[in-house]
């Protein structure tokens, strides 16, 4: 029994917004309230801080705008095509959607992909319902290797009743321990092997483990939602091309473009089951505002994505050891701390990850706790790691050189002990002046690299 008051959600967090509510009477405050906390938010995270989330991306001024166009109060639902359609009136919805599907095609060098769900957790729902049975065996990464959720007991894969079996790693260098795997993958005989790594420095090792499960029938998807960009850009695995039969992604992430899931593959006979789960089971509608901005970011990688994707990784590499230099230690140090837009730092001694998240945000500097090997799943929200990534930064146009500006800040903060109050001032001077996102239709290339 919970008591009658129970919520899952921070009770003061909740008190502000009805102690907000209760100070008026009018709805009409209410929505104000709403729009300013928006502005705030823009104000501050999008103008005043240095976002160093790795799952979040600038969309293009293009992208941004589409996101509100008339297109996204429209229904369509079910797939591309006068017949197969419930409602009429979808002629120019079926030309974005099927823009929109060829170009993820192009970006990913696949046969199939799909547009319609809103993130890549479904995606990876969709896949566990078209490609195994309650009761079948996985294997996935754990959490503290940089496994997600998707994938694991409290998460899709664990709601279709699968039972996971967990791919053993190195927990020195974070690699997967492919004589241990082998080893166990003989034993429990997965159906599928799904590697989605939310903690991603360097690629896997697809075409071994592939080949390893291929003996009794098993399949590897890979959740690429980190990496997708990455893919798109070349700059990183090929997935499809070394042996995974589907590849999941988020948009949101590398990709650069609107937060939704995307569903790539080659093989005819997944598309059916994958079809049949993606509509009716799993979307009816799906926003065609955000199919139509995914269309453009697919265009926009194509366009930008090798430039683009490998500034980022040279910019992780430059934090990564901008980071080191100054005493604060990195994960893959040894093997040049990064071949994605991720740096880890294990920050214990600077009071753990959530601790030191909060005070690098008090000075603009927006960051995650992170499980780290040596942390247990338990410790999830005490994590000793702290996750940065390089995407936005990117998109700002910087380059290898200003990530040890980027480092100064964050050592300031951590290993000087300044007060984040100081720091934040200078953090802002930083960002103020850059307001405009690059590798896109809107503003071409940065211009230090067009000189
Ligand atoms: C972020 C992430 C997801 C979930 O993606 P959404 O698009 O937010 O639903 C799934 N798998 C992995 C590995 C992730 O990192």
């Amino acid at each position: 029994m919970v008591d009658s008051d129970f919520e899952v959600h921070d009770p003061q967090v909740l008190a502000q917004a009805k102690a907000v509510i209760s100070a008026s009477e009018t709805p009409r405050d209410w929505a104000k309230a709403v729009v300013a906390a928006v502005n705030r938010n823009e104000e501050w995270r999008g103008k005043r801080c240095l976002n160093l989330l790795a799952p979040e991306a600038p969309t293009s001024p293009t992208v941004r705008a589409l996101l509100s166009s008339e297109i996204g109060t429209r229904a369509a639902e079910g797939h591309i095509g006068r017949v197969n359609r419930w409602f009429a009136g979808t002629r120019y919805i079926d030309e974005v959607e099927a823009l929109c599907v060829e170009l993820l095609k192009l970006a990913f060098r696949s046969r199939y992909a799909d547009h319609r769900l809103m993130g890549s957790m479904l995606g990876n729902m969709a896949v566990y319902n078209a490609m195994t049975q309650p009761g079948d065996v996985i294997m996935s990464a754990a959490q503290p290797f940089g496994g997600h959720s998707s994938n694991r007991q409290d998460g899709p894969a664990g709601f279709r009743g699968l039972k996971i079996v967990d791919v053993p790693f190195d927990p020195v260098e974070l690699e997967v321990d492919l004589d241990a795997f082998a080893r166990t993958a003989r034993q429990a005989r997965p159906v599928l092997v799904v590697m989605g790594m939310s903690m991603t420095l360097f690629p896997l090792p697809v075409g071994e483990m592939s080949s390893i499960i291929a003996d009794w029938g098993g399949k590897f998807v890979y959740d690429g939602a980190h990496q997708a960009g990455l893919i798109a850009g070349g700059q990183f695995q090929d997935p499809l091309n070394e042996g995974a039969v589907v590849l999941t992604g988020s948009a949101g992430k590398t990709f650069s473009g609107p937060q939704s899931g995307m569903i790539l593959w080659n093989d005819p006979n997944l598309t059916r089951p994958l079809a049949d789960t993606i509509f009716p089971v799993l979307a009816a509608t799906h926003q065609v505002n955000r199919v139509a901005a995914l269309a453009v970011s697919a265009a926009e990688m194509l366009e930008y994505g090798k430039v683009y994707m490998a500034q980022i990784v040279k910019n992780s590499q430059a934090l990564g050891k901008a980071l080191d230099e100054r005493g604060i230690p990195v994960v893959g140090a040894k093997r040049g701390y990064s071949r994605t837009h991720q740096v880890i730092a294990n920050v214990k001694q600077f009071g753990g990850g959530l601790e030191v998240a909060h005070r690098l945000a008090k000075a603009n500097l927006i960051t995650n706790k992170n499980l780290v090997p040596g942390d247990k799943p338990e410790d999830w929200d005490r994590p000793s790691g702290l996750r940065m990534g390089t995407i936005e930064i990117t998109r700002l146009g910087l380059r290898e050189a200003d990530m040890a500006t980027i480092a100064d800040f964050i050592a300031r903060v951590l290993v000087h002990n300044e007060a984040p109050e100081a720091v934040m001032k200078d953090v802002e001077d930083f960002r103020l002046p850059l307001q405009t996102m690059y590798y896109n239709f809107d503003n071409g290339y940065p211009s230090w690299m067009e000189a």
